[in-house]
């Protein structure tokens, strides 16, 4: 039987993503300055600094219910990051916010919809396909092993490292690909052997979820241990 996911688990998931972004910053504002403005890597981490700042002045002891939680992420988002990517991540969340439930718990069948949701709507934003050497090319098979883990009973723990598998593939597959999309699509077949930054980051996201849903079945899981 999966079990649930909570709002403490996506407060941890957010600020183990804060972390690796910012640990990463300049390792995605170098893939960024192959085939783009060179802004990503720092962009990102001052997004997610935002979002920790945000979780940080909520008062403590009063849960946000799921759906609380990732719209005020992607409004921080929205409004703390620049650019494409600052529109495509907060759209994620603000879709994923949408999605979910107002309450304070959700299970991994739950949340892998919340999740396809939150890709749908990047999709619906950037109009880009697996292919097109971007997020999407990392986010769409991790959505596709969470909902298939998720479906087939897995916990909610290795349900997101099924993804976190899924999504390291799919990120690398951006490497040979000709960008279609996003200014990397400027450069034409010179984008061609480059990591994509977007890809990059969806990764870091999705591996810090894996991370932490690993750590809560280890201690702190409550029922499932
Ligand atoms: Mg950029």
């Amino acid at each position: 039987m999966a079990d649930e996911i909570t709002s403490a688990d996506l407060d941890a998931w957010l600020r183990r993503s804060a972390a690796e972004l910012s640990a990463h910053a300049d390792e995605l504002t170098a893939l960024d300055s192959a085939i783009g403005d060179a802004d990503h890597g720092t962009n990102m981490a001052r997004g997610f600094k935002a979002v920790l700042d945000k979780l940080d002045a909520a008062p403590a002891g009063d849960a946000p219910t799921v759906q609380a939680l990732l719209k005020s992420v992607g409004m921080t988002l929205i409004s703390k990051v620049g650019g494409a990517s600052g529109s495509l991540y907060g759209t994620l969340f603000l879709d994923m916010g949408k999605a979910a439930p107002a309450s304070t718990s959700i299970s991994g069948a739950d949340f892998a919809a919340v999740v396809a949701a939150g890709v749908a709507g990047v999709v619906g934003r950037g109009h880009a396909v697996v292919g097109d050497k971007t997020m999407i090319d990392a986010l769409e098979p991790a959505v596709a092993a969470l909902t298939d883990a998720a479906a087939s009973g897995a916990s909610a723990a290795e349900a997101a490292q099924a993804a976190a598998d899924a999504v390291t593939i799919g990120r690398d597959s951006t490497v040979p690909l000709v960008a279609r999309k996003g200014r990397a699509s400027y450069l034409g077949e010179r984008s061609a052997g480059h990591l994509d930054p977007g890809a990059a980051s969806s990764a870091i996201l999705v591996q810090a979820l894996a991370d932490t849903l690993a750590g809560d079945a280890a201690g702190e899981g409550g029922d499932a241990a």
